[in-house]
């Protein structure tokens, strides 16, 4: 079959929930992604950063079919020999006491919130149900009822209420619109440290600090979602470390397993996760042996390899090359690490163009935000790589018959 006939498939059969580029992918490997027709492309979305260790990671898969032979799924009714390990893994590479695994993102953000609202009510004694959870606007916590309760996007809520209670939402990057927000009744604040859907927004300096500050004279918990920044993206392990905040708890997803299975976690200390009493959270394939398998060598990969360090040095390289780009459409470059965003003006027409412009150069980059274009490419791409792209790159931004 042929990219179009896939196409027509898709379409016909499946429901319409995403608006992809006309590319039909087939294979990856490491950077590189290759699709029906045999033409390869440079990724630079990394699925959301999900696979900031490259595709089709030689050790993950590895990992992934060694177990997959052995033991797949015994449910937490059971016990299994790879969940200890991944929590004990966990623990020391992040400083976390204690994990609970799930699966998907929004998952985890709705794991951290039961949490957060089990421990206003145990322990900072908030009347039963009355606890309140400050977020703020722009943010992308998932697609369930209630990470849509509190977002701001119409797109993402206008046929989709009744909405979820107990969420106040402020501006992001103002702390005190947060310090405004707080009240006797004020359980959490949740924030990305830098928006990833919302347009790669990087907070005023200080602002993590800032609101790090106020959760504590508060006695309010701080929960960072790192499910797109976290785990060497921005060249700290978490985002929230280029403020050197420790939040009280950090959610991972995307790349803690590489891409081969949703693995996602809530992280934080005993104080709070150890609140969960048997049977009042859970799910039958959260913390699976073949999830806890992949992960394991997903984090391994990020520490053997010193993805950080390298999203770190190349993610300055590539924003630097990006800044020198003198072209007529482009607003600013912003970027920590390697999530990087290319913010377009808005007579250039959006962004998505451009991105189908890359995509004819053998670039996939995907818009955020109609404006934007991320680039965010797997964390094993070399400097090589990036001057490969660069040219490309220079002449789609300059393109003025687009
Ligand atoms: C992707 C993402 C999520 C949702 O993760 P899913 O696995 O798609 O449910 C939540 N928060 C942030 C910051 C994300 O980038």
């Amino acid at each position: 079959m042929n990219t179009q006939e896939y196409i027509q498939l898709e379409e016909k059969f499946g429901a319409h929930n995403y608006h992809p580029l006309d590319v039909v992918i087939t294979r990856g490997d490491g950077v590189w992604v290759y699709d029906v027709e045999g033409k390869k492309y440079l990724d630079c979305l990394s699925a959301y950063s999900a696979v900031n260790q490259g595709h089709v990671h030689p050790k993950i898969l590895a990992a992934l079919v060694e177990q997959a032979g052995k033991i797949t799924l015994t449910s937490r009714a059971f016990r299994n020999d790879q969940l200890p390990l991944l929590y004990k893994e966990l623990s020391d590479l992040t400083g976390y006491g204690m994990s609970l695994p799930m699966n998907s993102g929004a998952e985890a953000v709705e794991t951290a919130l039961k949490i957060a609202r089990k421990w206003a009510y145990q322990v900072k004694k908030i009347p039963r149900h009355q606890a309140e959870i400050i977020t703020c606007a722009g943010n992308f916590h998932g697609r369930t009822i209630t990470t849509i309760s509190f977002s701001t996007e119409p797109l993402y809520r206008d046929d989709f209420g009744p909405f979820t209670p107990g969420f106040v939402t402020v501006p992001y990057g103002d702390a005190d619109a947060i310090a405004n927000a707080i009240t006797p009744n004020t359980a959490a604040v949740l924030l990305e440290p830098i928006q990833g859907e919302g347009g790669v927004i990087i907070p005023p300096t200080g602002y993590l600090k800032k609101v790090a500050e106020l959760c504590k004279k508060n006695n309010v918990l701080f929960i960072a979602d790192e499910i797109q920044t976290g785990l060497g993206r921005t060249g700290k392990l978490f985002a929230a470390q280029h403020e050197s905040v420790r939040p009280d708890v950090t959610v991972v997803g995307k790349a803690l397993a590489g891409g081969f299975y949703p693995v996602s976690a809530v992280l934080a200390d005993k104080e709070i996760l150890g609140l969960f009493a048997p049977g009042e959270h859970g799910s039958t394939f959260g913390g699976n042996p073949l999830a806890a398998a992949v992960a394991r060598a997903a984090l391994n990969v990020i520490v053997e390899e010193h993805l950080v360090e390298r999203a770190a040095e190349l993610g300055e390289y590539f924003v630097e090359q990006l800044a020198e780009i003198s072209s007529p459409h482009v607003k600013e470059v912003r970027g920590r690490g390697l999530l990087i965003g290319v913010e377009l003006k808005k007579e250039a027409g959006g962004a998505r163009r451009f991105c189908e412009a890359l995509q004819a150069k053998g670039i996939l980059a995907k818009e955020t935000h109609e404006h934007v274009i991320r680039f965010a490419p797997p964390l094993v791409i070399d400097k090589a790589t990036i001057d490969w792209a660069l040219p490309s790159i220079r002449e789609v931004l300059n393109y003025h018959g687009v």
